[in-house]
């Protein structure tokens, strides 16, 4: 992109979250944070569960990703995310109420035979990263 700026798209199997002309990107990388800027090597980087964050003009903005890819380019970024929601669009009351059901199942006090460490592992880190989200919206 000529004007120094990167064209982010985030798209999960269901929708279109994101497709804005940015500054900075930075997400949660399989092997880490990762950071982006204008002119990137191009690169593929699995995602992790977390929040994907980036700067425009008009300020900060976060969304939570669960898993999938990001497709790096030097001037555009394309976030293939298995889930994805935009900070506006969470519904804390129901991540929290995701939070208590694998921590409860995670501590043993709600466990049965279909029990599943990493389902319930999975699914408390996803609704961290929800809960975060929403909280760090609008303070930066
Ligand atoms: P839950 O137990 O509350 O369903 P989950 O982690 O199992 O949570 P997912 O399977 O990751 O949910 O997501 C199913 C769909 O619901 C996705 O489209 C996801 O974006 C959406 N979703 C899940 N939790 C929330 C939330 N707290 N607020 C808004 N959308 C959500």
């Amino acid at each position: 992109m000529a004007n120094g700026k990167i064209k982010l798209e985030v798209v999960t199997p269901l929708k279109r979250l994101v497709s804005a002309e940015v500054d900075e990107i930075t997400g949660p990388g399989s092997w880490g944070e990762f950071g982006i800027l204008p002119e990137h090597t191009p690169y593929l980087v699995q995602l992790d569960v977390g929040a994907l964050s980036y700067r425009k003009s008009s300020g900060r903005y976060f969304v939570s990703v669960s898993g999938g890819y990001a497709e790096v380019g030097p001037h555009e970024v394309t976030i293939l995310a298995e889930s994805a929601e935009l900070a506006e669009e969470i519904d804390v009351d129901r991540a929290k109420g995701a939070r208590e059901r694998a921590i409860g199942r995670l501590s043993g006090k709600d466990v049965d035979e279909t029990f599943n460490f990493d389902r319930s592992e999975a699914s408390l880190k996803r609704a961290i990263s929800r809960i975060s989200v929403a909280n760090r919206s609008g303070l930066e």
